[in-house]
């Protein structure tokens, strides 16, 4: 555990995300194109922020993986259009199904299978679970899929962030029981 990276996390995360959302929402000077890139790097950022608690020492490697997993999930946009088109990717009508909690938990659970490593199952459903909380609180996004909902409230998204912060502490404290004492924290 490292409680260090736990109060770093849990100071930075709100007015990261509150300031960066407010910014995108806004879009000044810069066209909508680039606000949408500079949103993937927030979701890279975000998974960082939530992932720094679980680690001892500030493993560039392992936060730098974490980065890319979190940001490479909006990629299924260009999938799902056969195209490279940015304004395409920005412009559907609803997420892509990889944008889900049910594919945060296949992904991670297959991880998990495979290689038996609890931290990077974690951390994989971190960087999948937490790009789709952020970005169903804007809508079209699959969230529960198979169930229709396609928006959570604003409060909810972070709500659910900063809980995913005091698990990572959490899961690096009790590693038998990760989800003991989670909520009296
Ligand atoms: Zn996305």
């Amino acid at each position: 555990m490292n409680k260090k990276h736990l109060l770093i996390s849990a100071i930075v995360l709100l007015p990261f995300c509150l300031i960066s959302d407010w910014l995108i929402e806004h879009h000044f000077i810069f066209k909508k194109e680039y606000w949408g890139l500079y949103d993937n790097w927030v979701h890279g950022m975000i998974a960082v922020l939530i992932a720094l608690p679980l680690f001892q020492k500030f493993e560039i490697k392992s936060l730098i993986i974490v980065f890319l997993i979190a940001s490479l999930l909006d990629l299924d946009h260009f999938v799902v259009n056969f195209s490279f088109s940015l304004t395409k990717a920005i412009s559907l009508p609803i997420r892509p199904i990889t944008h889900s909690l049910l594919f945060a938990t296949l992904m991670s659970v297959a991880f998990f299978v495979i290689t038996k490593n609890k931290k990077w199952t974690w951390l994989i459903f971190v960087a999948i679970a937490s790009h789709v909380v952020r970005d169903a609180y804007g809508g079209l996004t699959p969230i529960f899929y198979p169930l229709p909902i396609s928006k959570i409230p604003y409060w909810s998204y972070l709500m659910c962030e900063c809980l995913m912060i005091i698990l990572s502490f959490n899961i690096s404290k009790n590693k038998k029981n990760p989800f003991k004492n989670v909520l009296s924290f």
